[in-house]
């Protein structure tokens, strides 16, 4: 199977986030990892940040690639010369919001397929938000985030 394209924040990328991405290059040739700025949702990260942790963390898998984006998703994909959006979903919170938006996107653009992969049952619960608070507050997220982000959460809180 040719591209597809894996959107999200990624404030910061979680060991959720790395198990869906590594599930996906096992059935696809190539997977592009997009990072949307996300403005709104006021990120801990810089996207420089994000782009460079998430572009660490993902260093072992040869056919991925980490890019930017700040254009309409169906738009990013076509660039990359995607067929295929890859959304990770966990328990049933995520289900309305990522079914309006595959229903919105095959709107935009019908050549364009959004396929979802369950999340495995230990990253089930798991958010950036939640490590985000985890963090801020001292305790321990090495069984949620990659090596190279757990230093990050630590240096950006001012801890040892
Ligand atoms: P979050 O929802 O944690 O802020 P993003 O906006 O970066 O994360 O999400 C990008 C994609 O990754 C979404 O499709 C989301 O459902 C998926 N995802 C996030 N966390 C997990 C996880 N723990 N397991 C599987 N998929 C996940």
């Amino acid at each position: 199977m040719p591209i597809a394209v894996c959107p999200g924040s990624f404030d910061p990328i979680t060991l959720g986030h790395l198990d869906i991405i590594e599930r996906a290059t096992y059935i696809y040739d190539s997977v592009v990892v997009g990072i949307a700025g996300s403005p709104s949702k006021k990120p801990l990260f810089s996207l420089k940040e994000r782009l460079e942790l998430t572009g660490e963390a993902l260093k072992g898998l040869k056919t991925v690639k980490v890019e930017p984006f700040d254009r309409l998703l169906v738009e990013f994909a076509k660039k990359n010369g995607a067929g295929v959006i890859i959304k990770g979903l966990r328990a049933i919170s995520d289900f309305e919001h990522e079914f309006q938006m595959a229903h919105l996107n095959k709107n935009l653009d019908s050549s364009l397929e959004t396929v979802f992969m369950m999340a495995s049952p230990e990253f089930m619960f798991l958010s950036s938000s939640a490590v985000k608070e985890i963090a801020q507050y001292g305790g321990n997220v090495s069984d949620f985030v990659p090596a190279n982000v757990e230093a990050r959460l630590r240096a950006k809180y001012n801890q040892r």
